[in-house]
């Protein structure tokens, strides 16, 4: 952060990010007037011997930008005062990403973002260019703050997860490849609807020049859309990437093979349903789209192949946590609503299904067409009685109150039902005891990550009692 040696740099918002920000501010030789709402966050400034600065109370001439953590609202649905005033100032509002690519400006950057999916995609794009020798380091929305990073060189790489939060703070940020997943609606509040939503996504292309790959999907309206504008505005290497159609001279899925056809020559890669670690048509989007970044990273059809199948997966994000007496266990504490849940359901037949929790708006409404996969409901939390009343007449069902009841019920009733499973020839596939609860976690653990540590727990306590572990 050479260039701002010298000059006054705001930062509103020490969370990880602010406070990574803060520090690379402060070696770079900025003088930084730093602020967080709240006393605790300010503490931290202690440490670094630095003085807060109230950046609602302060003189707005004298920064010469704010840098703002992106939970924090710069605009809808009520600006941050400090950030109305840096704002009427006329001084530039960016977050660290735009930092990180004024800096890091010769390493190349892969960017990505979309409704779901992010960090799956994420962490699977920096896991392949990682296995195949390439230095990486990952971050964004995702883990590690980027002002964190260590400094890279040209033939090294960044992978970025972006949120529409962090695409709405950049301001001249450009990628090598950007890669735009899906849009559903979401997050509306803080765009001020749907077209501010999907104008804070296209940022993501807005600033790419010359052979930069413009990777997005055309198997939803909005992005179908975008990648039309885009190709003809011109300027992008344009890849379109579908799992329900062909994409000419992009990746897409054919039955349930993966096509390159970016040279067009419809080369049939990976047979998709070899990934049993990565099941369900979300996760093909995902390995599609990891493989055209790949490849705008150069990494070879062979190492990407083998990075796919080599990918642990990520914690909480339907998660296979191993199988016990023919009984596979699935963590996927992520889903914190239906439509994610939605996803892990199409993924599996013969589901033990552990929900619950604090329910969002509408519940679980939506999720019958999935009914025919599920064995029984295994309900917990404060959704309980909400969610019972939605099942009632549909499936099976019994109240559980806790994770740690609901867990034993659903093993018990998973190995009764082996028990008196038909001939083998007839038998369904493997029962799955699926914790994807529809719902935020916060009425009975810290976080979804606590819940689904809470679960493994749980898993790992049972195969230790079972004599048939696997
Ligand atoms: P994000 O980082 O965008 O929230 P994640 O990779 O963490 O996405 O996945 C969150 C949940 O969304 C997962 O539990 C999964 O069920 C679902 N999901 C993952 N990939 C996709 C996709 N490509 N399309 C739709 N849903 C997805």
């Amino acid at each position: 952060l050479s260039h701002l040696h010298g000059k006054t740099v705001a930062v509103l918002g020490l969370g990880k990010s602010g406070l990574a920000s803060v520090k690379a501010l402060i070696k770079s030789g900025a003088v930084v007037w730093a602020w967080d709402d709240n006393e605790d966050s300010r503490h931290q400034l202690d440490a670094l011997e630095l003085t807060p600065v109230n950046l609602v109370e302060c003189d707005w001439n004298q920064p010469d930008m704010l840098v703002i953590s992106p939970g924090i609202p710069s605009t809808f649905p009520t600006p941050h005062p400090a950030a109305e005033k840096a704002r009427r100032a006329g001084k530039p509002i960016v977050c660290d990403v735009e930092l990180l690519c004024t800096t890091a400006a010769h390493v190349p950057m892969l960017a990505i973002t979309g409704t779901n999916g992010k960090s799956t995609t994420t962490a699977l794009t920096a896991h392949i260019i990682a296995q195949s020798g390439i230095k990486t380091q990952v971050g964004g929305n995702l883990g590690y703050p980027v002002l964190g990073f260590d400094a890279l060189e040209a033939d090294d790489c960044y992978v970025l997860e972006l949120s529409s939060y962090q695409l709405d703070l950049i301001a001249d940020a450009a990628f090598d490849a950007s890669a735009l997943l899906n849009i559903t609606p979401d997050h509306l509040d803080r765009h001020g609807g749907m077209p501010g939503y999907i104008g804070a996504k296209r940022n993501i292309f807005t600033h790419q020049k010359g052979p930069k790959w413009a990777i997005i999907s055309i198997d939803d309206e909005p992005c179908a859309q975008m990648a039309t504008e885009l190709a003809r505005e011109g300027g992008h290497r344009m890849v379109e990437i579908s799992v329900s159609g062909p994409a000419q001279h992009g990746v897409y899925v054919d039955d349930h093979w993966l096509v390159d056809d970016l040279d067009g020559h419809k080369n049939p890669v990976l047979d998709l349903t070899t990934v049993s670690h990565m099941p369900g048509r979300h996760n093909w989007q995902n390995i599609a789209f990891a493989y055209a970044l790949c490849r705008a990273r150069n990494v070879a059809t062979d190492d990407i192949i083998a990075g796919v199948m080599s990918f642990p997966g990520l914690a909480h994000r339907q998660e296979q946590l191993g199988a016990m007496n023919g009984i596979v266990f699935v963590n996927d504490s992520k889903a914190t609503n239906a439509e994610a849940t939605a996803r892990a359901l199409s993924a599996y037949d013969n589901i033990y299904w552990i929900l619950g929790g604090k329910p969002k708006e509408g519940g679980i409404n939506g999720l019958d067409p999935f009914y025919s996969h599920i064995k029984k409901a295994f309900l917990i939390g404060a959704a309980t009685d909400d969610f019972a009343a939605t099942l009632d007449g549909h499936l099976p069902y019994e109240k559980c109150g806790t994770l740690d009841i609901a867990t034993k019920r659903a093993f018990a009733c998973a190995q009764a039902d082996i028990a008196n499973q038909p001939a083998p020839e007839n038998a369904p596939s493997a029962p799955v005891i699926l914790l994807s609860p529809a719902c935020a976690s916060f009425d009975q653990f810290k976080s979804f990550e606590a819940r689904g540590e809470a679960f493994r727990t749980l898993f790992n306590a049972l195969s230790s009692q079972s004599p048939d572990q696997e």
